[in-house]
């Protein structure tokens, strides 16, 4: 017969994140770009005071638990108070992406029903605009102080949050409550039709953010001091707003500023040992070390997804800057982190071309997710690293349905991921393509990741994106997009031959256009609807 297990059941609540590092990394700092320029720093007991503070303030402003608050902000020190300040009083944090059109904007608010929205300055302009579309919304709090708040033509109710918190006390009892409650909203960029919620409960992203110091993850411990690229308005940043506390590691937050320079800058003087971002970061961030010949003095290891890594990018890496690269792979509907890419100890004796080659792939699932690939028909396909079909996956940080939603997106009990992938025996996950993205041709598949990861490891190429075309006799034909180094020069046929040297025939480009740069979206992916609206005819 079972027994039941004679130990305490403590909610797995985020408050208990934050008090954690407030007690056992007291001292342990958070350093933060603030909108308008200055670097701010403090201490975990510091956050932890204030984002009691802020629990307190949004009780005076008449908020109750159940309560959605939006952000429309940066990486920044406020915005981590607000993640713990809100969703520990029970309320949800609600990540809007500022990059979505403003419509969308409009509905993700309004479909969220958020009473009050925490913003940066730099979206003042955008607040003018959706705000008066936004009627549930009774106060905008500007994260500034003061000074640095705006006033909007129209809009009678913005605070400053400085202000808002200033008169109340940093004591504050942190209720206690059932660990699925929700804890933080996010929706999807709504590519098709509307976007969707995905509603985190405290004890997924607190089991997410667990793995996430695991040593196969990311890592984390407080010899750290890792800087989140990645933002905190889409899929919680990763999670390393609260695995970085967890593990005692210093947190540094680049705010608005994520360029080459400015993000080199940071990492030096703040002694940054780990960073984790999209390929298109990077590409950015050494573009500008290059040609100066800069190093990294404390960066070891750098976290990467998104979307595709290309393996010449990994080699630049970990070859000339001596970066280890984890690539990984997640969406909005897994909280964070799905699967990640690390070496297993049997590869020591490989060379570095195979080691970056396994890297290229997204590596094995976190403990608590389950991961596999079917075919058309839902039947599993082997693991034997070449059965492609969509990869499927289910387990604690896994979306059950979508907000407000009457039916259910998953098949058998897994969560359908709309990407393309094999595994293989180890359990190696490859993401072949999304299968939006995929190249259908004479019937078989051409990746574009593949494609578009052959054409960067070319010197001259930049930045590299492959859609298909309509063709009347193969169904589809790929159309490559180049954005050449600064002062490179490169030509159609010597990208196409060199591609034909890396892929099989078939799988060489139809055409190449060259572009000064491709449309990124609010979270650093290449567009390539974009892409396609504007160069989607037939080629014929
Ligand atoms: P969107 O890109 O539409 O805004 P998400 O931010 O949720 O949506 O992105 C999730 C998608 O990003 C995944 O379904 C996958 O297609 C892609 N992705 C994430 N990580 C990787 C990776 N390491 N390699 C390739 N594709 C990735």
């Amino acid at each position: 017969m079972l027994q039941t297990g004679l130990m305490m059941e403590r909610p797995l609540l985020l408050s208990s994140v934050i008090e954690h590092a407030a007690k056992q990394y007291g001292d342990v700092e958070v350093v933060s770009r603030e909108t308008h320029g200055p670097l701010f720093r403090y201490t975990y007991a510091q956050c932890a005071a204030r984002a009691r503070r802020l629990a307190n303030a949004l009780k005076s402003l008449g908020l109750a638990p159940g309560n959605a608050i939006g952000s429309i902000a940066w990486n920044n020190h406020r915005h981590l108070e607000a993640y713990y300040g809100v969703s520990g009083s029970g309320m949800v944090m609600h990540t809007c992406n500022p990059r979505l059109h403003p419509q969308q904007l409009i509905y993700i608010i309004n479909h969220a029903e958020d009473r009050v929205v925490l913003f940066d300055a730099t979206f003042a302009p955008l607040v003018k605009a959706i705000a008066p579309h936004c009627p549930q919304v009774h106060t905008w709090v500007c994260l500034a102080d003061a000074a640095n708040t705006p006033s909007i033509e129209g809009i009678n109710s913005v605070r400053s949050y400085e202000e808002l918190i200033a008169p109340c006390s940093d004591d504050f009892e942190w209720p206690e409550f059932d660990e699925r409650t929700a804890a933080a909203l996010c929706y999807t960029s709504g590519t098709t039709g509307n976007p969707k919620g995905a509603l985190y409960s405290h004890r997924a992203i607190v089991l997410n953010a667990m793995a996430g110091c695991m040593p196969s993850v990311l890592s984390l411990s407080p010899n750290d001091a890792i800087l989140p690229v990645v933002p905190m308005f889409h899929i919680n940043a990763w999670c390393i707003p609260y695995s970085a506390p967890m593990g005692g590691a210093k947190l540094v937050l680049p705010g608005p500023k994520l360029d080459g320079q400015s993000l080199y800058e940071l990492m030096e003087s703040e002694a940054v040992t780990i960073s984790a971002g999209v390929p298109t970061i990077w590409q950015a961030l050494l573009a500008y070390m290059e040609p100066l010949g800069l190093r990294f003095t404390t960066m070891r290891k750098t976290g990467v997804g998104g979307s595709a890594m290309p393996q010449a990018l990994i080699a630049k890496f970990m070859d000339t800057y001596q970066v280890e690269v984890r690539h990984g792979w997640g969406m909005t509907e897994t909280t964070a982190i799905g699967t990640m890419g690390t070496l297993l100890p049997k590869t020591q004796g490989w060379t570095s071309e195979q080691k970056q080659a396994l890297l290229a792939k997204q590596g094995r699932s976190a403990f608590g997710v389950e991961i596999k690939v079917v075919n058309d028909e839902g039947n599993t396909l082997p693991r034997d690293g070449t059965s492609q079909g969509e990869l499927m996956v289910r387990g604690h940080w896994i979306l059950a349905s979508y907000y407000k939603s009457e039916t259910s997106p998953l098949v058998d009990g897994w969560f359908p991921t709309g990407d393309i992938a094999t595994i293989d025996a180890e359990g190696t996950m490859q993401i072949r393509d999304r299968t939006k993205d995929v190249i259908k041709t004479g019937g078989e598949w051409i990746s574009s990741i593949d494609l578009e990861s052959a054409a960067v490891g070319h010197p001259a190429v930049a930045m590299a994106a492959v859609i298909g075309i309509k063709h009347p006799k193969w169904d589809e034909r790929p159309l490559l997009f180049i954005v050449r180094k600064p002062g490179a020069s490169l030509e159609k046929e010597e990208i196409l031959e060199f591609l034909a040297s890396k892929v099989a025939k078939w799988w060489v480009p139809d055409d190449v256009i060259f572009l000064d740069s491709l449309p990124v979206g609010g979270t650093g992916k290449v567009q390539k609807g974009e892409l396609r609206k504007q160069y989607g005819g037939v080629f014929s």
